[in-house]
């Protein structure tokens, strides 16, 4: 039987780095063994969905990689694969689960619900205890008011028993007989809710598992009646331990950027992203950190799940993200570096060549391409970043010998750049001829011609930094 696994997103918003996790898994679940994931859109509720925010879920998708072998942009064989377009089935098994005793449509007002629930609290009691009132109307009378116009919802009988399933990630899971009540399939204004479409889709749709959040546990409660109900085989679910921030709390806004669109305009790699995201909550078995999710092949399993929630962190992901950089071509850096800049600002105005050249140089000092803003002045800004030790290493006795000498050298000079050789000269001379060594002779040159007492290699920041600013340094 070929595997297939959906990610079934809400797009009410944004796509949430939780959501991309758990697509994640499902895509890798997917071509683990050989099978499908299919992308279906869950749009019931009319007022928050918006075809803009699918967009943007589908796109940051792809920015991921996680690409769908069936959904509502590409088709396939098991379409509309947006609930908005199956309207007509919903309704037409929930009148056939009427039909046949297993749910019915309840005339409770809302004001009615409300009185019950109350008294249902006031004894302890469930509240669904009191929902039941319509359950054994008859249905000749029912149909009499919905005819006349009478609102209603239409609520699943719940048979009364317990409920059990086994769940790849936390084992064996019971759900007591009174968990839930008759619960509601069909809202009055004719929509169907979450866990019943749900079930029916993943049944119509051929799903074979169903990875999701943990915080879903309790809904598949509901959803194994309706697999009964609809005589359908139980896919294997994986629920996947919670997303927490630091203070262990669910993530959410206040622990910084959750969306993944975030990151995309931050400038992160899709595959830092993925290769962090993949490790909350699964452990590669060759117990290694850094990998390419395409490649994990057969090596993806639900068996490498953690039961124990994930602390999410951003320190960490930037760790990812950095690892990720070192590994690109330096001309690619230099063009994630340029993206970062105005067009007008010193780096854009050199050519590509320079750009390389300091990418190279630079990529060991960033975790994010936006970081190289904070790195620039070294190469660009002709004044001193004055700190103690720049202060030390002007006032050695050496550091005015050094800087006059190099003073007359450059004045000479009229090419925009010099070489990295040339520094090395300059550096031998002040050595064998003014016996100048070691701290003295390397820091001191460096606050002369960078005006920084630290930084990268010396000879390539200044063969990177245009001559007339080391001459205004030296001035
Ligand atoms: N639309 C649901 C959500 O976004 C899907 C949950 C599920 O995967 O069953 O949470």
């Amino acid at each position: 039987m070929t595997v297939r696994v959906r990610f079934a997103p809400s797009p009410t918003g944004y796509l949430h780095i939780g959501g991309a996790r758990t697509a994640l898994y499902s895509y890798l679940f997917a071509k683990a063994r050989g099978g499908k994931y299919i992308l279906r859109v869950e749009d019931t509720d009319l007022e928050r969905s918006k075809r803009e925010f699918e967009e943007a879920q589908i796109g940051d998708l792809k920015w991921l990689g996680i690409t769908h072998d069936e959904g509502p942009d590409c088709g396939g064989d098991f379409g509309p694969y947006r609930q908005s377009e199956r309207m007509q089935m919903y309704k037409d098994i929930a009148w056939d689960f009427v039909e046949r005793g297993l749910a019915y449509p309840c005339f409770l007002s809302s004001e009615e619900l409300e009185e019950l629930t109350e008294k249902a609290n006031a004894e302890k009691a469930a509240p669904h205890k009191y929902h039941g009132k319509y359950r054994d109307f008859s249905l000749e009378e029912a149909k009499k008011k919905i005819e006349a116009g009478e609102e209603y919802v239409i609520r699943f009988k719940n048979p009364g028993k317990k409920w059990e399933f086994t769940d790849l990630v936390r084992g064996h899971v019971t759900f007591p007989e009174d968990m839930v009540g008759d619960f509601v399939i069909i809202r009055s204004n004719g929509m169907p809710v979450y866990n019943f479409c749900c079930v029916v889709d993943d049944h119509k749709m051929g799903m074979t598992h169903v990875f999701r959040a943990e915080e879903h546990l309790n809904n598949t409660c509901r959803q194994l009646m309706i697999y009964e109900a609809l005589g359908a085989e139980v896919p294997e679910f994986a629920h996947v331990s919670l997303l927490v921030g630091e203070d262990r709390q669910k993530l959410s806004k206040r622990h910084g950027a959750t969306s993944v669109t975030q990151y995309k305009e931050m400038g992160y790699l899709p595959e830092a992203v993925t290769n962090y995201l993949c490790l909350l909550g699964w452990s590669h078995p060759d117990e290694t950190d850094i990998f390419d999710v395409n490649e994990l092949g057969e090596l993806f399993d639900y068996k490498r799940f953690s039961k124990s929630s994930a602390m999410y962190d951003i320190k960490k992901l930037n760790f990812f993200n950095e690892q990720w950089l070192r590994k690109l071509d330096d001309s690619v850096i230099a063009r994630g570096f340029a993206n970062e800049l105005e067009a007008d600002s010193e780096y854009n105005k050199q050519d590509q060549a320079w750009q390389t050249k300091f990418a190279g140089l630079m990529k060991e000092k960033v975790q994010l391409f936006s970081d190289i803003k904070e790195h620039l002045p070294i190469f660009f800004d002709a004044g001193a970043d004055e700190d103690d030790q720049y202060k030390e290493a002007i006032s050695w006795e050496t550091t005015p010998q050094i800087k006059e000498y190099l003073k007359e050298q450059v004045a000479a000079i009229s090419s925009e750049f010099i070489s990295e050789d040339q520094v090395g000269e300059w550096m031998n001379y002040l050595k064998k001829e003014l016996k100048i060594k070691g701290k003295p002779l390397f820091m001191g040159t460096r606050v002369c011609l960078t005006g920084r007492a630290h930084g990268p290699d010396l000879k390539t920041v200044v063969a990177l930094t245009p001559i007339s600013i080391i001459k205004q340094r030296l001035n």
